[in-house]
């Protein structure tokens, strides 16, 4: 069995982003010369998710509204983490949008469902943050 593993870094321009991964993690997969097997893919941090869905714009602004139905930014002062920090939000936001995925190998292709993509979920952004990927298999 061969084990792959990389760090992807995403640092984004706004504190809440979504960013399609997949062709980063086809390039992981490519290089990793595996063609049956498995891909975990996950945020290093707490304020991050990994998640697969559609790559339509108006989801996506969908999932900031009512992200921020549940887990509202402001004010910083309603939550009890915030003080030294004022990221609460984005470990609520990371909760609920998942930490990661496993996507299978087969014919050395992501085996996706119609539509399936990965997306890096940032909630607490404007610094690098890590994305693992791990492909085991042969
Ligand atoms: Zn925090």
């Amino acid at each position: 069995m061969k084990s792959y593993r990389k760090e992807l870094t995403f640092n984004t321009t706004h504190r809440r982003e979504f960013i399609n991964i997949t062709p980063y993690v086809d390039a992981c997969l490519r290089e990793s010369g595996i063609k049956e097997g498995l891909v975990l893919c996950n945020a290093m941090h707490i304020t991050a998710s990994v998640f697969i869905n559609d790559d339509e714009s108006g989801l996506h602004h969908d999932y900031e509204v009512w992200l921020e139905k549940l887990a509202p930014e402001k004010p910083h002062s309603q939550y009890r983490h915030n003080g030294f920090e004022d990221n609460a939000d984005a470990h609520l936001k990371r909760q609920i949008m998942g930490r990661e995925v496993v996507v299978a190998v087969t014919n050395g292709k992501l085996d996706f469902g119609t539509w399936e993509q990965i997306f890096y979920g940032e909630f607490d952004g404007k610094r690098a943050k890590r994305v693992l990927v791990k492909i085991i298999g042969e």
